[in-house]
């Protein structure tokens, strides 16, 4: 059995820690004191990619390694701050010459890549509202948001063009330009109606006059996972980098001689938010790896690159985890410092493993892509309780409220499960979801923003996930949060994965249906099937552990690695499935 809290020596190490104290961090905290340390752009106004770019390619950092692309064959290229400026305005021309304005909608279908970089970025300086998205879509999904995003302008690869967006080209009115590169990064042949990007950028000047955005102007538009319904489109500002900026250096600790990876995709919030801009705000020297999950290549990453700071989801860890210790043990990773993790709620047996087989508990954090940046999190100074996500970050006022059918909030107190709310303005706030104002309106009671995840907060301050609002199951008159079935589930050694859901019963309102996948050398069996619901009745009482449980090969998740909870449910109760388009391996 594990203790409650992990608890850290903060005396004596290697690299100090940002902030030491968190409570007096939070005291001393201003967003105004934070905003001095944006450079802003010179004559006036803000632009995220100035901030992440161009500020470091001028001042001492030019020469500094601010990619390291990794490719398929163990090798990389570096791209310095100064040649990712250079680049970028190339970029930035190029799509001035092609007459595209600031505003217009840049989609970005890339791989993680130096591309993606480049339409990003150069993106940005333009202008352009920026939309990165899976290249793992379907014609389907990257349909559906392009023309909710009304994209005039898409840089991807000749291949992905010619399997995904090719056909349903027709379907996109609004769609003007096609960048396309080939698959090492050259020149396309010519396909019909596109451009070769690589072709224009070697044409293009090396300087550029970046537009005059302001921290307010629009720069980047997000796709929710979809977890829950259909996927929002969720508009940021160029301000978002301040954001971007705190918490990098708060929650994931990050210094300029870091070496930092960040697995996420970048059509997922936090693949953009922290893999791309937070490093690069600070400095920061980032891995850049593109290629499918494959857990001996990412020890090697960790270990061979010598990662300092990694930031990762708990789906990753959950694969990592039935890859085996023994994989894990044949690697080591004396430069990790720091692993942090968001997306899902990170089970306790999950943290407890990367400080038993990693060397290093994992930290959990807590957002959204609609608050843009990271707002609860077990940081690098703070005990952590495996299991909780930690406290709000400074800057960040969080409060558990209900929402009353006459509008009003009610603030609950210690202990008690309520909706997560987030006191605005802060600098990464959404500022609208795309084509669904009243929706945007809705999430807001006066100043407080209404997350939709429940929680509760304990005694010391610590914030501990419950469900999200569409998931909880209600059983016997008890609120049953599935990640604390499913958490207790993943204890049993057989286990690589649960998900919970609730089932309507006529008595007890619903009851609480598993379905798990198996750790490699485990098989499904009727006796591992009663042991399993002996094992949920053991820990956690009659009333919450699942009265059925069923065995999958996989789960279905989002590409953001999230588990469909909402897909079983309506496939076991033969309800329509809803959107799937975020489906990761759809049938
Ligand atoms: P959709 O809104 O389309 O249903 P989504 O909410 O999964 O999809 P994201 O914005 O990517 O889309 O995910 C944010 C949600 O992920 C949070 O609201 C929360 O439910 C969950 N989440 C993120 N981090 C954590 C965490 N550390 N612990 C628990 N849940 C988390
Ligand atoms: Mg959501």
């Amino acid at each position: 059995m594990h203790l409650p809290m992990i608890k850290k020596k903060l005396t004596g190490l290697p690299t100090k820690p940002n902030w030491l104290d968190s409570e007096q961090a939070r005291a001393a905290f201003s967003w105004q004191v934070e905003a001095l340390e944006l450079a802003g752009l010179p004559g006036g106004g803000m632009n995220l990619a100035y901030e992440a770019v161009d500020r470091h390619a001028m001042g001492g950092a030019r020469e500094q390694t601010a990619l390291r692309i990794l490719d398929r064959q163990g090798g990389h290229r570096d791209i310095s701050f100064g040649q990712l400026s250079t680049l970028t305005n190339r970029f930035a021309n190029v799509l001035k010459t092609l007459g595209v304005a600031p505003g217009e909608r840049l989609f970005v279908l890339c791989g993680q890549g130096l591309e993606l970089y480049l339409g990003v970025l150069g993106g940005l300086k333009l202008g352009c509202v920026v939309s990165p998205l899976f290249c793992a879509f379907g014609p389907e999904p990257i349909e559906t948001r392009m023309r909710l995003g009304e994209g005039s302008v898409l840089l991807t690869s000749e291949s992905l063009y010619r399997r995904k967006i090719a056909a349903i080209r027709q379907h996109l009115p609004a769609l003007k330009h096609v960048l396309l590169y080939d698959a090492e990064g050259g020149d396309t042949n010519a396909v019909e109606g596109t451009l070769s990007v690589h072709r224009l950028l070697a044409e293009a000047a090396d300087d550029f006059d970046i537009a005059r955005t302001t921290v307010d102007s629009p720069a980047l538009l997000h796709f929710t996972s979809g977890t829950t319904g259909t996927p929002k489109g969720v508009l940021h500002v160029h301000g978002a980098a301040l954001t971007h900026r705190v918490t990098a250096k708060y929650a994931l600790d990050l210094h300029p001689e870091d070496i930092y990876w960040c697995s996420a995709d970048p059509g997922w919030v936090t693949g953009t938010s922290y893999g791309i801009f937070a490093p690069l705000l600070l400095g920061v020297t980032s891995v850049v790896e593109g290629n499918e999950f494959d857990a001996e290549r990412w020890y090697r990453i960790l270990e061979k690159q010598q990662v300092t700071v990694w930031y990762t989801a708990p789906t990753a860890i959950r694969l990592l985890m039935k890859a085996g210790d023994t994989l894990a043990r044949s690697h080591r990773f004396p430069c990790l410092r720091f692993i942090a993790s968001v997306g899902e709620p990170l089970n306790p047996e999950a943290v407890w493993w990367g400080k038993e087989v990693l060397g290093l508990p994992i930290h959990d954090n807590w957002w959204q892509t609609e608050t843009g940046g990271i707002m609860i999190a077990n940081t690098v100074s703070m005990a952590i309780k495996p299991g909780s996500m930690g406290k709000p970050l400074p800057g960040v006022e969080a409060a558990i409220v209900e929402r009353k059918a006459d509008g009003s909030l009610v603030f609950l107190e210690e202990n008690e499960v309520g909706e997560l709310a987030l006191k605005r303005p802060w600098p990464a706030m959404f500022r609208t979801y795309l084509g669904q104002e009243e929706r945007y309106r809705q999430s807001f009671v006066g100043e407080w923003y209404l997350s939709g995840d429940l929680v509760r907060r304990d005694a010391d301050g610590y914030f501990w996930f419950v469900s999200r609002g569409d998931d909880v199951i209600k059983s016997a008159g008890h609120l049953i949060g599935p990640f604390e079935v499913e958490s207790s589930l993943m204890e049993h050694p057989a286990v690589a994965e649960a998900a919970v859901i609730g089932k309507p019963d006529p008595l007890l309102g619903e009851t609480v249906k598993a379905f798990v996948s198996l750790k490699s050398g485990f098989t499904a069996s009727p006796a591992l099937h009663d042991e399993l619901l002996g094992h949920g009745r053991k820990r956690l009482g009659a009333v919450v552990a699942p009265k059925e449980l069923a065995f999958m090969q996989a789960l279905p998740h989002t590409r953001s690695g999230k588990l469909m909870r909402r897909l079983l449910k309506a496939r076991e109760l033969g309800l329509p499935e809803g959107d799937t388009s975020s489906l990761e391996n759809p049938s």
